[in-house]
């Protein structure tokens, strides 16, 4: 039998200061600790000391050469987390605060999240503390060739295939993968989020935004709502609030918020034109990191170092950053009437915060099941690539929607309580885990 309190003890014991993994882990516990107790089978083949240990992590060196012939040096890392159910999967984050222990959180939650989308792949997670901002296109071609040839070494179609995240595009993922075909001579989809003329699939850029609003609106129905005149709060301005404020837009919902480092922007017409959308994505291609020309050139409101959450609105979707929505955001949000809170980023809400909104019935679907939209056409690219084929964007987009749609079931079946609420969190970390561990019973040790 399993005693949470004895089990996180040694977990911290064993991985000291990794505040985020300790947290990834005992929101995951809290769910599925009572059945892995009811199940001698998991207790006897100690399923949760070995699904909290990565198969294995690479820590590398990355050398680059900055603009002024300077040399500079990051750290560079892969944890290939689980690879029970598939090869290895999950994205790449270039970000300053990038450490070891926020890749094992990541890469962690990874495992949950791609066993949700039905599809046959692990979890894994990699970056670096590299900082694109400011950075010049030179200076980022060299800093990704530098990374890829140290890890290159680690990774392959059946082995291990990474992706996007935070400070990671289309842009980088195309260096990377030059690198890659340059020094292994394979054209192979080692990377997904691919461009769509080299291997890339249909709808891969849009599909974490459009997943989590697919999601959502599944969601809304399970009340007996609608989407229809929803007032939305979006935080973050990249490519996941970007496809978030499209596919809302065009389920009939009103996105008035988008935030970056610097503060957010409140666009009382809503973030609802093409000029709008295409504006973010040149905002964020300027590598500069802040929110505010929007409003200048939109004629919208901004405010400098606040949060979207203090505005009222029907729905929330954190779309940024770890725990970037607290305790106190949590409680603002409610009092102002809040519907609905859609974890969009990678644990986007504090332990807290999450308890404060189940506490209170608001239903709140969890990172890992909302914004796996994004891993699923991954995996879906991954599919095109050993088909040698590609789908059209609506073929993509149609099995995206069933993937949301299926997830959502998984969350209503493992998660709805006695009194009719559905614990999306529970219901989501059951479906994922379960998978995972009965696999791994299969496997053997
Ligand atoms: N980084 C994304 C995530 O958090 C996408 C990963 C992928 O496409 O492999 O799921």
């Amino acid at each position: 039998m399993y005693d949470k309190k004895e089990f996180m003890t040694e977990l911290e014991r064993k991985n000291p200061s990794e505040p985020e993994f300790i947290q990834a882990v005992s929101e995951v516990l809290d769910s599925v600790i009572d059945i892995v107790n009811e199940d001698p089978e998991y207790v006897d083949a100690k399923i949760l000391e070995r699904i909290t240990e990565p198969d294995r992590t690479f820590m590398f060196k990355v050398e680059w050469e900055d603009d002024n012939g300077e040399i500079q040096v990051n750290k560079g890392y892969r944890v290939q987390f689980n690879n029970s159910i598939g090869p290895y999967k999950g994205g790449l984050r270039f970000h300053p605060s990038v450490t070891l222990g926020t890749l094992k959180f990541l890469g962690f939650e990874q495992i949950f999240k791609n066993s949700l989308t039905t599809l046959p792949m692990g979890g894994g997670k990699g970056g670096s503390d590299f900082n694109p901002k400011g950075k010049s296109d030179a200076e980022i071609l060299r800093f990704c060739r530098s990374f890829m040839t140290e890890l290159q070494k680690y990774i392959g179609p059946e082995t291990d295939v990474p992706a996007g995240d935070v400070g990671v595009g289309s842009r980088e993922i195309g260096y990377l993968y030059g690198q890659y075909k340059r020094l292994r001579v394979e054209n192979t989809g080692v990377l997904t989020g691919k461009g769509r003329n080299w291997g890339g699939s249909l709808v891969r850029p849009e599909a974490t935004g459009y997943g989590t609003m697919y999601f959502a609106d599944e969601i809304v129905r399970e009340h007996g709502d609608t989407f229809k005149g929803k007032r939305i709060a979006v935080s973050g301005f990249g490519n996941v609030a970007w496809g978030a404020c499209i596919k809302a837009t065009q389920l009939g919902g009103k996105v008035v918020t988008i935030s970056g480092p610097d503060g957010y922007v409140l666009d009382e017409d809503g973030i609802n034109t093409q000029e709008k959308w295409d504006y973010m994505l040149e905002l964020r291609a300027s590598n500069n990191d802040v929110v505010e020309p929007y409003a200048k050139k939109f004629g919208a409101k901004f405010f400098a170092g606040r949060k979207p959450w203090e505005e009222k609105v029907d729905m929330a979707f954190p779309c940024a950053f770890q725990n970037e929505l607290n305790i106190d955001d949590a409680k603002q949000l409610v009092a102002n009437g809040i519907s609905y809170v859609i974890e969009t980023s990678n644990m986007g809400c504090t332990t807290e915060a999450v308890n404060y909104f189940i506490d209170k019935k608001i239903p709140f679907g969890p990172g890992k099941a909302a914004n796996a939209g994004g891993v699923a056409v991954s995996g879906l690219e991954m599919s095109q690539n050993a088909m040698k084929y590609s789908w059209s964007a609506e073929e993509v987009d149609g099995k995206l929607k069933i993937i949301m749609k299926d997830i959502h079931e998984a969350c209503v079946r493992e998660g709805k309580q006695a009194d009719g609420y559905v614990n999306y969190v529970r219901g989501a970390n059951i479906a994922g885990f379960k998978k995972v561990a009965d696999a791994m019973l299969d496997l053997g040790y």
